[in-house]
């Protein structure tokens, strides 16, 4: 494995959340979606990270989940923590690519993902997905957005340069509609998510995690933009945010 990669695990894996969400929000796209905690779902949970919206999945619904990251130390993390809180018999983990999925044609009731699908693209993501879902299952995904029609030229450089398909949730539902799936609702995800559940967590292991690896270029080189990426979200968290995006898969 690239050294990079192995020191952004290294980052990431000890924090409850790899991106912005919300043990609450995942809740409230349970209660927006109306999907009934009897009924049995087989649900894929798409870059799962260390399972944060999995293990709120588990302990919520009467589900069978197939947990799907490509770091398997990530996985590894996850399993551990399901077994701590009992749920471990409600969840697979499989270590593969979002872009490459080994599923058959509607395995699943409902997909979920969140923070992850801009990885391969939220075009790319529901396009490809849509395959999987039962007709009548439910895509549950969580993709940054503009939640205002205008913004300053510095944030919105930086964020079509970190990722260029980054629009308004107007945009991503067209999308959703576009690609053949009927919207059920969306929201936008509070600050409580951004920085109470990431970054401020994030932020107060940078200085271990430097120590722990001698303080290294290549160390500092995964901080900076980490840091940078914090301060621009704290300038200007009125202009973008993450959206909740429910969408059903019509039936035949
Ligand atoms: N869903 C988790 C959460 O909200 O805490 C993790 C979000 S994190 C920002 C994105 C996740 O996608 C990471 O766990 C990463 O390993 C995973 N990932 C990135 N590219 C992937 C790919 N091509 N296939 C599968 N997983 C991928």
């Amino acid at each position: 494995m690239d050294d990079d990669l192995q020191l952004l695990i290294d980052l990431h894996k000890g924090e409850y959340r790899q991106g912005p969400g919300a043990d609450q929000e995942t809740e409230k796209a349970i209660r927006l979606a109306n999907i009934d905690p009897k009924t049995p779902y087989n649900i894929a949970d798409i870059g799962c990270g260390t399972g944060a919206s999995t293990l709120t999945l588990a302990r919520t619904l009467n589900c069978e989940i197939t947990a799907v990251d490509f770091l398997d130390q990530f996985l590894e993390e996850l399993q551990r923590r399901a077994e701590q809180e009992g749920v471990a018999n409600k969840i697979s983990t499989l270590c593969a690519s979002m872009d490459s999925l080994p599923f058959d044609p509607e395995s699943f009731d409902i997909i979920w993902s969140e923070g992850a699908i801009y990885n391969i693209g939220f075009k790319q993501g529901i396009s490809d997905w849509l395959q999987y879902l039962k007709p009548g299952g439910l895509l549950v995904v969580s993709e940054i957005c503009w939640i205002t029609a205008e913004r300053p030229k510095e944030i919105e450089d930086y964020w079509n340069n970190q990722y260029s398909e980054i629009a308004t949730a107007s945009a991503k539902i067209r999308q959703l509609e576009e690609e053949g799936y009927s919207p059920v609702g969306y929201f936008i995800l509070p600050e409580h998510c951004w920085l109470d559940n990431y970054y401020y967590p994030i932020e107060r292991s940078f200085e271990s995690f430097l120590q722990r690896n001698n303080n290294s270029k290549a160390a500092q080189e995964i901080v900076e933009p980490e840091k940078e990426e914090i301060e621009l979200y704290e300038k200007y968290k009125r202009y973008y945010s993450y959206g909740m995006y429910i969408a059903r898969k019509p039936s035949n």
